[in-house]
């Protein structure tokens, strides 16, 4: 089977971009897929949720971007089986400003996963930017994943987005598509929210999760613990709605699910 490559992004932050990768990735992973995630963000969220001291790394994915390190120095290992982690550390800052003065900036990661075989997934969490480094991980993914808060301004810097994927679509990756769209942080008690999410149903028709991810505080401590909600609280809402929508994906690109 083909690996599939899907950039999480959304230039607004805190919509829940790392809670989902770091949750999709290990949902994924204990379901019987190969997993690798990608921490492009120099924030680091998803290394320490996947409890790798960012502080404590010789190498991460800003030396990876740069030519500094081969592929197999960068990846690590995580508490779950199946799933393997490219950290992000102080260099991935470096990286970004660094990569302006080099020939085929866009295509670094491109570049360094393309040699990868052996995994089924490879998820990228992007930082809340249309940066250099969002821009890489477009560039090589197959589609983009856009998590979102139904709250007002949801919408706002989604048109920027969308006309980035086009950009890229029309010319470095013709392949790049909105991957699917998922409502996350739902509180389905305040009516703001319901609005919200039936105008993103309108918006958005088949590209809308029908998973939702509700506001649950399994989520939102489990960082604190170096892990994922699935090694957290396997039983929380949280874990279960992540479980459905790694279902969900499973389904969408013809994959056999694996029982837990
Ligand atoms: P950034 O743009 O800074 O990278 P982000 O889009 O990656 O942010 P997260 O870090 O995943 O967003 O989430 C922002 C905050 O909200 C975090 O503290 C996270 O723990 C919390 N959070 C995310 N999803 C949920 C949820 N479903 N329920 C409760 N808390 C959540
Ligand atoms: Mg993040």
């Amino acid at each position: 089977m083909n690996k599939r490559i899907i950039a999480v992004a959304n230039q607004k932050g805190g919509v829940g971009k790392t809670t989902t990768t770091v949750n999709l990735a290990a949902a994924l992973a204990v379901t019987g897929n190969k997993v690798l995630l990608v921490d492009l963000d120099p924030q680091g969220n998803a290394t320490m949720a996947c409890g790798v001291n960012k502080m404590e790394l010789q190498m991460g994915v800003g030396n990876l971007l740069l030519g500094q390190a081969e592929i197999k120095d960068v990846i690590y290992s995580c508490e779950i089986n199946n799933l393997k982690l490219i950290p992000s550390n102080q260099t991935t800052i470096r990286a970004e400003i660094d990569l302006l003065g080099v020939e085929d900036r866009e295509f670094k990661l491109k570049q360094a996963l393309d040699g990868l075989e052996e995994f089924d997934y490879i998820l990228i969490d992007c930082p809340p930017s249309l940066n250099m480094l969002t821009v890489n991980a477009l560039v090589s993914a197959h589609g983009v994943l856009v998590p979102m808060q139904c709250e007002y301004y949801a919408l706002e810097g989604l048109s920027a987005l969308a006309q980035t994927i086009q950009t890229i679509n029309q010319s470095t990756n013709t392949g790049l598509s909105i991957y699917g769209i998922l409502r996350t942080m739902y509180d389905g008690r305040n009516n703001l929210t319901n609005e919200v999410s039936n105008q993103l149903v309108k918006h958005f028709g088949d590209k809308l999760f029908n998973t939702i991810i509700p506001r649950n505080v399994r989520l939102a401590e489990a960082p604190s613990f170096g892990k994922s909600v699935i090694a957290h609280d396997l039983g929380s809402k949280g874990a279960q709605a992540y479980l459905a929508l790694a279902g969900e994906v499973l389904r969408r690109d013809g994959r056999v699910i694996e029982a837990l």
